[in-house]
């Protein structure tokens, strides 16, 4: 293993996001770019955050994608524990290790008074701050009143003049004014570390080599590098990654349809279409190529190609990979992921059968439901005005499935080519469309305008099958 060592940190706040997908996505390409190891780590610092079931989310929708990791809180490795509310001595000895050396100090202000200084600088029209009320205190003294268990929270010293910055590998120089940065708390009363602290922390002890993650946190990082400042740390590279924007260049969110993984797994998303487009979502090859394995990414994806522009989600070009990755399955894997989403009451032969039929005409594998489903029941419920073509009359069209019924009866042998030619026989003789009287037996056999191509159909679901619903149909019309 190399000295690579990148992590994904997720908060269990909720199911697996489409964006930290994408963001896992890449440490894991670069790790793997540099033999190097990838990490799981909890940040479950803020408890009232917490959703139980979270973490279960993250590890099936990761490992649904294909993404594997080679430390975390269920596989164990040398730099545990892997989850941040179990490190909490590590925190509050490093805390401590600043107050000494004076880079932190402790800060005794109520709830009450930070309310209050809060409403007088909103009222001044200021942007509200900690106005360092505690700062000057005497340190021998203000170490007493922590002796005596005084409720306090541990806030960071930060300088008062200069400034912080970053060579950030996707946004360049990022600068900071250190007047804008507050006396961030760094621990809270209750034990707990913020983020800013633990972040920091335990990506040092983890010795983690670079930090890749979504640009969301690159306001915290000012914050971040003044941690490192006062342990004397060294900053490990940094890259924020573009957001997933939604069509119209927000966030990507609720507000914009799926943005779970369990979600787009539901829906009839594969993995493989999933990992294609996320990848390119905020990174391009800058070549005309655009259908790629994971293994595939490793070979060519590249951080100096991420962009910085917010990659906006695009759901037509996420269906455009889902097609192609669809068409690409071989036959005995097309059925066993179909298979994933129509009951399993359903006859596994005829499924087979059906599978190839349908390969071209999904856009997720949950559309094999509905296309398939008439195979499996023959209990159709559809509007019988569906039967009769524009400018044709309910008579004439009972009509012509009543001769459709005889080519489908005296069809020999009974397959798509000579049902094809029986059926437009029927309409050249007719004088009608024979796309007209196609959609007539399409509706009368299957109950829906979008099928599986119709004489293959007819011959899966049987002769013994189709016969009764073609003339179910001609009766709806006379009726
Ligand atoms: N815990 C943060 C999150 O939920 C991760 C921040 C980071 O990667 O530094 O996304």
């Amino acid at each position: 293993m190399s000295s690579v060592r990148v992590r994904f940190a997720p908060s269990p706040t909720g199911s697996l996001h489409i964006g930290s997908v994408r963001t896992t996505l890449y440490n894991y390409l670069f790790a793997k770019q540099n033999q190097g190891a990838l990490v799981l780590r909890v940040e479950d610092t803020d408890q009232e955050r917490l959703v139980a079931g979270a973490l279960d989310s993250i590890y099936d929708g990761l490992r649904w994608v294909g993404i594997t990791w080679d430390e975390g809180p269920r596989e164990g490795g040398a730099f545990g524990p892997y989850v941040q509310s179990e490190r909490l001595p590590l925190y509050q000895a490093h805390a401590a290790q600043l107050v000494q050396g004076g880079a932190a100090y402790p800060c005794f202000c109520s709830k009450e008074r930070l309310a209050s200084m809060r409403q007088q600088q909103q009222a001044r029209g200021e942007i509200t701050h900690y106005d360092r009320h505690c700062r000057s205190l005497e340190p021998a003294r203000a170490a007493e009143r922590v002796a005596t268990g005084e409720a306090h929270v541990i806030r960071l010293r930060v300088p008062e003049e200069g400034i912080v910055a970053i060579d950030d590998l996707v946004f360049g120089r990022v600068e900071w004014p250190l007047r804008a940065i507050e006396d961030q708390v760094l621990l809270k009363s209750d034990g707990f570390p913020t983020y800013q602290l633990a972040v920091v922390i335990d990506d040092h002890l983890m010795k983690i080599s670079h930090v890749f993650r979504g640009e969301e946190w690159l306001p915290s990082t000012p914050k971040h590098l003044l941690v490192y400042e006062a342990f004397g740390w060294d900053v490990p590279p940094h890259a924020h990654l573009p957001n997933v924007l939604g069509a119209d260049g927000k966030k990507l969110s609720k507000r914009h349809g799926a943005t779970f993984v369990e979600e787009f797994r539901a829906q009839g998303y594969l993995p493989e279409a999933l990992i294609n487009y996320l990848a390119l979502v905020g990174w391009s090859p800058g070549t005309e190529e655009e259908v790629f394995d994971i293994a595939r990414l490793i070979q060519i994806w590249r951080m100096d190609q991420v962009q910085r522009a917010g990659g906006r989600w695009d759901r037509d070009r996420l269906d455009h990979f889902n097609g192609i990755t669809i068409r690409a399955l071989a036959h005995d894997e097309l059925v066993r992921r179909i298979a994933e989403y129509v009951p399993a009451s359903w006859d596994r032969s005829l499924l087979r059968a059906a599978a190839p039929l349908i390969q071209e005409r999904m856009r997720t594998l949950g559309d094999a439901h509905d296309l398939l489903a008439f195979l499996f029941s023959d209990e159709l419920t559809y509007d019988p005005a569906l039967l009769v073509p524009k400018k044709r009359e309910r008579a004439e069209t009972a009509t012509a499935l009543a001769r459709a019924t005889v080519v489908v009866r005296y069809a020999d042998p009974f397959e798509a080519g000579t049902l094809e030619r029986g059926i437009r026989g029927v309409a050249d003789e007719l004088g009608w469309k024979a796309g007209d009287l196609f959609m007539a037996i399409r509706v009368a056999v299957t109950g829906r305008t979008v099928t599986p191509p119709l004489t293959e159909s007819l011959v899966l679901l049987g002769r013994d099958r189709t016969i009764p619903r073609l003339e179910r149909a001609a009766n709806l019309l006379e009726v």
